[in-house]
């Protein structure tokens, strides 16, 4: 009888050490499936309550970044800005050991190229696998990843993003991926703008909100907006979808700043920016998404759904 190698365990084909930076909303639910599956995790973020809960189910919490990747093969970020996820890569070029850099954060696809630039001379592969499916994904393991890099390190990781989601390999270009997430983070701000406009416009008028999306979700105008961001988290007044205003609104500014220099004009495209402004304006930073409907009832005078606000 042969005995299983080290590297083996828990049914895992592979047991990987990950160092996962930035475990907020969706990376702590994510670094949650990691260690649930058997994996080494060690964990870097700045909020110490963010870090507890994984410290609870077993991950190592380091004192910083680079102190995380110690030891690590891979590297997993999920951070709130291009320039957080470069200021992390120019941190690990130096150390031993890590062989893949897994971006799955928005960040767009001009910090992703910077990034694989750093990295490949340090001999570490950059791969760029930005999510969708939010923070009921990240914990239930059924987002979807837009991944791009090249074969053998999207290969490697491969067992390790399946147990985030559903893995579409989109290609090997550094920063595709990113480019795929930015044009589905358009259209999904643009929905939200526009239901705003829809449903304060039929408020006002007397129509009912309830009735209102019961006839435009079976009908063309639906979208994301209509069948869950209000149903579920604008009419019970809560305004918790749980994807901060602040990170649409940097996600539709990447865009934007992609289809320029792509030679793309996106004259709706610029319209959601200002609104996601206007919203950031009014409400802060930390303002839910869904609180753009909020800038629409001010302009227009209406109430969209009822219950205790938030
Ligand atoms: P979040 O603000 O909840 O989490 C970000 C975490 O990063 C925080 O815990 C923060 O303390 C930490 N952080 C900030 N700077 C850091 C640094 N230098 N080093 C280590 N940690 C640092 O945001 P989130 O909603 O989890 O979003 C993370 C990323 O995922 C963003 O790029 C966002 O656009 C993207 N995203 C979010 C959603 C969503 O629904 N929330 C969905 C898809 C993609």
């Amino acid at each position: 009888m042969t005995s299983e190698p080290e590297t083996y365990g828990r049914g895992l084909n592979r047991v990987e050490s990950v160092a996962f930076i930035g475990v907020g909303r969706m990376g702590g639910p994510m670094a949650a499936r990691l260690l649930g599956a058997g994996h080494s995790v060690s964990v870097f973020d700045p909020s110490a309550a963010a870090v507890a809960p994984l410290q609870k189910q077993g991950a190592r919490v380091a004192t910083s970044a680079a102190d995380a990747a110690q030891g690590a093969t891979i590297v997993m970020a999920s951070l709130p800005s291009p320039a957080t996820v470069r200021a992390l890569a120019s941190s690990l070029a130096g150390i031993r050991g890590i062989q893949i850099f897994v971006d799955l954060s928005t960040s767009g696809p001009a910090a992703s190229q910077a990034v694989a630039a750093l990295l490949e001379p340090a001999g570490i592969a950059a791969v760029d696998a930005p999510v969708s499916g939010g923070v009921k994904g990240a914990a239930a393991g059924t987002l979807t990843l837009m991944v791009s890099g090249p074969k053998d390190a999207v290969a490697r990781v491969q067992p390790l993003l399946a147990l985030l989601g559903r893995v579409i390999v989109v290609g090997e270009k550094p920063g595709l991926g990113q480019t795929l997430k930015l044009a589905n983070n358009l259209m999904s701000a643009a929905s939200l703008a526009i239901a705003s406009e829809a449903m304060a416009m039929g408020v006002k008028a007397g129509l009912d909100p309830a009735v209102m999306l019961e006839v435009i979700n079976a009908s063309s105008g639906r979208n994301s907006a209509t069948q869950d961001k209000i149903p579920k988290h604008v009419l019970n007044r809560k305004f918790d979808f749980g994807f901060a205003n602040a990170l649409s609104f940097k996600d539709v500014r990447l865009c934007l700043d992609e289809a320029e220099a792509l030679g793309v004009p996106m004259v709706v495209g610029a319209a959601v920016r200002q609104m996601l402004s206007i919203t950031q304006q009014q409400f802060g930073l930390d303002a839910d998404c869904t609180e753009m409907v909020k800038v629409l009832e001010g302009w227009s005078g209406c109430r969209i759904g009822s219950g205790e606000e938030k």
